[in-house]
């Protein structure tokens, strides 16, 4: 491993911890770093205004929870914690002379770099997703939704399909609150390349997803790979009885919830992996950098292909604060080890299923739970808690 240039041992403990990105990883390490007596200082630099915690946008949606409650301002998460934020983007970083550049050409000095970036639609070069298929992934996008679900009640068209590519959690948990929410104005399809929905999810909570669907009569087609979007059709090849079938249905949106990529920051010396996610250590440092980590949907390391999610991030992202304060002490830092504390997937208005946390359960007190287990879990305690209290005096 290439240790810190001589430039980078003489910033090491004055110049700023940097975060790139202040999702789940990125925040959670800012927030556990603050929290050290002699902590460093930290700096997050992150182009949204808001943090959006992704689990629960399908209840903003379905209006179940609030924009305030899933989606506090940087500002009033890092501020009174004392942590510096620049709201841009960043365009650069470069190890040897340890520096990062932003969007507007700023350039900061690090002593330690911890990359959160996360990761973005992947089209796989599909014709047609990136100009006609709505994503699933922030408020904008939920707005976006909103509207289309209006549009559809409010049409006194015959047969309308809404179609949702992408049978893993997002495309299950959306597919049941569209289908609650249209309340039969419109039918929801979902479309899987896969034999079944959830392939990663335990058995229990695949099994009551399925009855869920089954429930609100969403039609499941599995084995079918889509090839091309336009503004009203969509094209399938399904694999039936060893035959392939090209068919077109009309669709009335279609919702892409079939893949993610990584998003990496240009980077002089990256090492990439198969799979175009930063090699990391066991440790979480970036291949061949002491003092540069990369965490969450952006960084793979080839011995534990940990899942995608905020769960992992969160995890990350303690664990990177451990590292960052290990290292500047001069001590050995411990590797990173996942406690998988198990899936929670929202099944529609009220509903859900767990398995994890000793509990196996779905329905009305499965939802409840999630809600109050993902709220309470908000970064900001004092938000987390009046969201609690919100949904305390709802019910
Ligand atoms: C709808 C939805 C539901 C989900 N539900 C769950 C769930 O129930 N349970 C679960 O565990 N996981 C869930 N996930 C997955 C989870 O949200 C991700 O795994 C998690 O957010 C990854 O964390 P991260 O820190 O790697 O990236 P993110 O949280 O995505 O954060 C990346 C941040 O980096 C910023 N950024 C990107 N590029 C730059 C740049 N160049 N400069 C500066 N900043 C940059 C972005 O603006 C973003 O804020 C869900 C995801 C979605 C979309």
């Amino acid at each position: 491993m290439t240790g810190p240039s001589p430039m980078a041992r003489n910033l090491s403990n004055s110049a700023p911890v940097i975060l790139i990105g202040g999702g789940f990883s990125g925040l959670t390490t800012a927030l556990a770093l603050s929290r050290f007596k002699n902590r460093p200082p930290i700096l997050v630099i992150e182009p949204r205004r808001k943090f959006v915690f992704s689990p629960l946008l399908y209840e903003l949606l379905s209006g179940e929870l609030k924009k305030w409650e899933i989606a506090p301002t940087y500002e009033s998460l890092l501020t009174p914690k004392g942590i510096a934020l620049i709201q841009e983007r960043v365009t650069k970083i470069d190890p040897s002379s340890q520096t990062v550049e932003t969007s507007s050409g700023l350039k900061v000095a690090f002593s330690y770099l911890i990359i959160g970036t996360g990761s973005e639609l992947e089209d796989f070069g599909i014709k047609g997703v990136k100009e006609y298929a709505l994503k699933f992934q922030s408020l904008e996008d939920v707005c976006t939704l909103r509207k289309l679900v209006t549009s559809l009640k409010q049409s006194t068209e015959s047969s309308k399909v809404l179609t949702v590519v992408g049978a893993g959690p997002t495309g299950v948990e959306l597919a049941c609150k569209l289908a609650d929410l249209l309340k039969g104005a419109a039918k929801i399809q979902l479309i899987e390349l896969g034999g079944k929905i959830l392939a990663s999810s335990k058995a229990f909570n695949r099994e009551q997803a399925e009855k869920a669907l089954t429930k609100r009569s969403i039609m499941v087609n599995l084995y079918t790979k889509v090839i091309e979007i336009t503004a009203n059709e969509i094209k399938v090849e399904s694999n039936s009885s060893y035959k392939k079938v090209v068919s077109s249905f009309i669709h009335n949106g279609v919702i892409w919830t079939a893949g993610t990529k990584p998003v990496v920051p240009l980077f002089t010396n990256l090492s990439v992996s198969q799979k175009n996610r930063i090699s990391i250590n066991s440790c979480l440092q970036v291949q061949g950098f002491k003092n540069i980590l990369a965490l969450g949907d952006a960084a793979l390391n080839k011995e534990n292909d940990w899942p995608l999610t905020a769960q992992v991030a969160i995890q990350q992202g303690e664990s990177a604060a451990q590292t960052v304060m290990a290292l500047r002490a001069g001590k050995v830092p411990s590797s990173f080890k996942f406690n998988d504390l198990g899936e929670m997937l929202s099944l529609g208005l009220g509903e859900a299923t767990i398995t994890g946390m000793g509990l196996t359960i779905s329905g009305p007190l499965a939802f409840q739970i999630r809600r109050m287990a993902y709220l309470t879990r908000l970064p900001v305690l004092s938000l987390g808690l009046k969201s609690a209290s919100a949904w305390l005096l709802d019910s």
